[in-house]
C-alpha cells in the first residue's frame, strides 16, 4: 500500500497543470492516466486551443509558455460575422493596447510543455497505462485500486479525468447534460490568402465556422460545428467537395480552402455537475463543466479551476491546515461554479441565437452586431471577458499591476 497526500486522475491539461502548481508544495502527488506519456511526435496541430491571455500568465508562472509558444500562433485580430446579414464585430489587440489577443496552442504541446517542467519535482510521480479498479473513501482518505494489484490511499483525489469522468461516476456526483445537437469537425487547412494573425468565426444557420491560424501564415485550424445530419454529410464528401463546401461557408474569406489533415468529429454536448465534491473528492475542469466550443473557453475555464483550487490548498498548508478540509473545497467549488455557470448561458445565448431563423430574431441579431461594433466602450467589455481579465481571477492569472511591472 502507497500513502500518498494526492491523487489526481487524469494527465490532460487541468490534472498536469493542478500537479505543478501543488508541486513546490513540497507535498508527495501521484497522477494516474490511463493513456501514455505526452510524447513530442504527437504534435501535429492536429487539436488546438484557443488559450486567452488570464491561461498565458498561468502557463509563464509555471515556466511552461516558452514550450507552449515554440509551435503556437498569436492573434491580433478577431472577425465575427453572421453568414446570413454579414453583420459583424470586429476586435484588434492595438485598440486595447496590447499585442495580442490569444494564442492558438497546439493542445498536445500544452501536455508535453507541463509534463517536462513535472520532471524537476522528485515529489511527483506518474503511473501512465493506468487501469483504475476500484475507488472508495472514508472520512479521513480515498483508496483507489490500480491495475488491479496496487492500493494508493491519498488525502485527496482529484477527477481532472475529462468529460467521461470515472471519478465523478465513482462518487456518484449526478451530471445535468443536455445536447448542443451539433457535431464539430476540426482539421487543418491550406489557404490561399495569408490569415494576418486574425481569428474568424462566421454563424451560419447550422452552426458556427471558426478559422484559427497557425504558425504558418497560410494554414488554419477549423472547428466547423454543425447538426448531426450536416456534419455526416461533410464527413462523407471526397476531400474536393468539402473544400468547396468549406471555401463556401467561409465566403471566401481567405481565399480557397482545402484540407491539409484528417476531419475529425466531436459530438457537442453541455455538461455540469450539480455537485464538484464528496468528501475529499473533487472534480475540475472539463470532469466538471463542458461548453460549446464555439467561445474557445472550456480549456480556459479548467485551467482558472485548477489555480483556484492551488491557491486555497496552498494558503491551508502554509497555515498548517487540512488541504482538503470540506470548508476549503466547498469555497473552491461555490468560486468556480458561478464563473462556469455564466460561461454555459452566455454559450446558450449565442447558440440559440444564431441558430434561429425566425425574421425578426435575424434583423435583431444584424443590428445588435451593428451596434456593438460601433459602441468601443461595451466592445472594451466584451474583449476584456474574452480575455480572460474580468471575473474573479485566481492570484497568478491576474494582470500584472503597473506597480508590479516595474517592480
Ligand atoms: C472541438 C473542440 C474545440 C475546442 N476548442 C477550445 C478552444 O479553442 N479553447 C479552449 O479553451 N477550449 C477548447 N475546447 C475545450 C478543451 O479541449 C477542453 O476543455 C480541455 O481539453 C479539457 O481538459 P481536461 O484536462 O479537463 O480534460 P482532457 O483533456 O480530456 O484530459 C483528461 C485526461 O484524463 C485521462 N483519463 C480519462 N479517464 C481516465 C481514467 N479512468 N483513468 C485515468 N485517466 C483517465 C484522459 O486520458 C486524459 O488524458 C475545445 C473542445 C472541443 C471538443
Amino acid at each position: 500500500m502507497q500513502n500518498v497526500d494526492i491523487t489526481i486522475v487524469g494527465a490532460g491539461s487541468a490534472g498536469l497543470t493542478l500537479a505543478l502548481l501543488l508541486a513546490p508544495l513540497g507535498l508527495s502527488i501521484v497522477i494516474l492516466e490511463q493513456g501514455s506519456a505526452p510524447n513530442s511526435a504527437d504534435v501535429r496541430h492536429q487539436r488546438v486551443s484557443a488559450l486567452n491571455l488570464a491561461s498565458q500568465r498561468l502557463l509563464s508562472h509555471l515556466g511552461a509558455w516558452p514550450a507552449i509558444a515554440t509551435t503556437a500562433q498569436a492573434y491580433n485580430q478577431m472577425q465575427v460575422w453572421d453568414a446570413d446579414s454579414f453583420a459583424g464585430i470586429e476586435f484588434d489587440a492595438a485598440t486595447e493596447r496590447l499585442s495580442e489577443l490569444g494564442w492558438i496552442c497546439e493542445n498536445e504541446q500544452i501536455r508535453l510543455a507541463l509534463y517536462q517542467q513535472l520532471q524537476r519535482h522528485s515529489n511527483v510521480h506518474f503511473e501512465f497505462d493506468c487501469t483504475i479498479n476500484s475507488l472508495v473513501q472514508s472520512e479521513r482518505e480515498v483508496l483507489v485500486n490500480i491495475n488491479q494489484q496496487q492500493l494508493l490511499l491519498s488525502r485527496l483525489l482529484v477527477g481532472a479525468d475529462g468529460v467521461n469522468s470515472r471519478v465523478r461516476r465513482d462518487a456518484q456526483l449526478a451530471l445535468t447534460h443536455w445536447d448542443y445537437e451539433q457535431q464539430a469537425i476540426v482539421a487543418t487547412i491550406n489557404t490561399t490568402l495569408p490569415h494576418q494573425a486574425c481569428a474568424r468565426q462566421v454563424f451560419l444557420p447550422t452552426g458556427p465556422l471558426a478559422l484559427l491560424p497557425l504558425p504558418n501564415p497560410t494554414q488554419c485550424s477549423i472547428v466547423w460545428s454543425c447538426t448531426p445530419a450536416r456534419a455526416a454529410e461533410l464527413l462523407a464528401l471526397p476531400p474536393a467537395q468539402f473544400n468547396q463546401a468549406l471555401t463556401a461557408a467561409s465566403n471566401s474569406v481567405l481565399g480557397v480552402l482545402q484540407l491539409h489533415s484528417q476531419r475529425q468529429a466531436f459530438d457537442l454536448k453541455m455538461r455540469y455537475a450539480s455537485s464538484w465534491l464528496r468528501g475529499r473528492i473533487v472534480l475540475v475542469a472539463d470532469a466538471a463543466h463542458s461548453i460549446h466550443p464555439l467561445a474557445g473557453q472550456g480549456m480556459n475555464l479548467g485551467l482558472m479551476d485548477v489555480a483556484a483550487l492551488a491557491e486555497l490548498i496552498s494558503e491551508a498548508v502554509e497555515a498548517n491546515k487540512d488541504f482538503a478540509d470540506n470548508r476549503l473545497l466547498r469555497r473552491y467549488e461555490r468560486w468556480r461554479k458561478a464563473e462556469a455557470q455564466t460561461l454555459i448561458a452566455a454559450m446558450e445565448v449565442f447558440k440559440r441565437g444564431f441558430s434561429n431563423q425566425q425574421p425578426l430574431l435575424k434583423l435583431v441579431r444584424a443590428v445588435g452586431m451593428s451596434g456593438v461594433n460601433q459602441l468601443p466602450w461595451l466592445k472594451t467589455q466584451i474583449i476584456a471577458a474574452a480575455l480572460g481579465n474580468s471575473g474573479d481571477l485566481p492570484k497568478v492569472a491576474r494582470p500584472q499591476t503597473k506597480a508590479q511591472h516595474s517592480a
